[in-house]
């Protein structure tokens, strides 16, 4: 499985383009990994997890070729991951030669966001697939089986992660979220994970079972319940990513900060093969 990072930041991007805070400013004379767009990841080139309002500058950059991605999971709503009227670009008349239909997969809000941006025009409808998911009920793209699982995030909406089983190989797609649910981790239990993707948001906190998003502290624990199933999962490779200029952390401040467990800091571009 080839997982491309196209955006690793919170939901104001990082810099934040009104903020005027330390952490801001100094990304900006940085450059380079310190830039990050709103988070988002592509697979095997051909579906991606959540559409933040940078995945045309995403795509753009790093060359997707958005045409051939015809499947789209969508974890929650919130701004910085379902920014759905930019999905018009893809209708016949804005775009050509899109052959294939986007699937859409998410829960109800996100699926009525989607319906209440483009969907109602009939012409249209047919361009669009949406599948409503539900926690824990498997759903099939190709030979990959995905489970969407349930997240610790905002109590409105049913937040999801993703299970990707795909090949033989095993990936955790794990932000936005806190530490996991206790219906999550009885469901992850003892499961091979080859990757784990988790949410940093909030930097160092001192709090290893952080709520709502995690922190460097809750990443390092989940690490520790990996390792206390089996040994395979003492291998499990986990990236951290969803930063917050709030944190105050630069690229080369994480790296430091997870350098001694292992843990890898993702940038937009990062790609990975599991
Ligand atoms: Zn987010
Ligand atoms: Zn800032
Ligand atoms: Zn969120």
């Amino acid at each position: 499985m080839k997982v491309h990072f196209l955006g690793t930041a919170a939901a104001e991007g990082f810099p934040n383009v009104f903020c005027r805070c330390q952490a801001c400013q100094d990304s900006r004379k940085a450059k380079g990994r310190n830039i990050r767009t709103r988070s988002s990841v592509i697979i095997d080139d051909a579906w991606r997890v959540d559409y933040p309002p940078d995945a045309y500058y995403q795509a753009v950059r790093d060359e997707i070729d958005m045409s051939k991605v015809n499947h789209l999971l969508l974890t929650h709503t919130h701004y910085d991951h379902l920014c759905a009227g930019d999905l018009l670009s893809r209708i016949e008349g804005f775009a050509h030669g899109v052959e294939e239909p986007l699937n859409i997969y998410g829960n109800d809000l996100a699926l009525h966001q989607c319906r209440i941006g483009f969907l109602e025009e009939g012409s249209i409808q047919k361009q669009f697939m949406m599948k409503r998911l539900i926690p824990f009920e498997v759903f099939w793209i190709g030979q990959a089986k995905i489970t969407p699982i349930l997240a610790d995030h905002d109590p409105r909406e049913t937040c999801f992660l993703f299970f990707i089983e795909k090949d033989g190989k095993y990936l955790l797609y794990g932000n936005d979220s806190g530490w996991f649910p206790e219906k999550t981790w009885d469901w992850l239990k003892g499961k091979k994970i080859d990757m784990a993707i988790l949410d940093c948001t909030v930097g160092q906190n001192g709090n290893p079972k952080s709520r709502n998003h995690m922190s460097v502290e809750t990443v390092i624990e989940v690490q520790k319940q990996f390792q206390a199933w089996n040994e395979e999962n003492a291998k499990t490779q986990i990236i951290a990513t969803h930063f917050s200029h709030n944190c105050g952390l630069l690229y080369q401040d994480l790296l430091e900060i997870f350098e001694p467990y292992g843990v890898e800091v993702a940038y937009d571009g990062l790609i990975k093969y599991i």
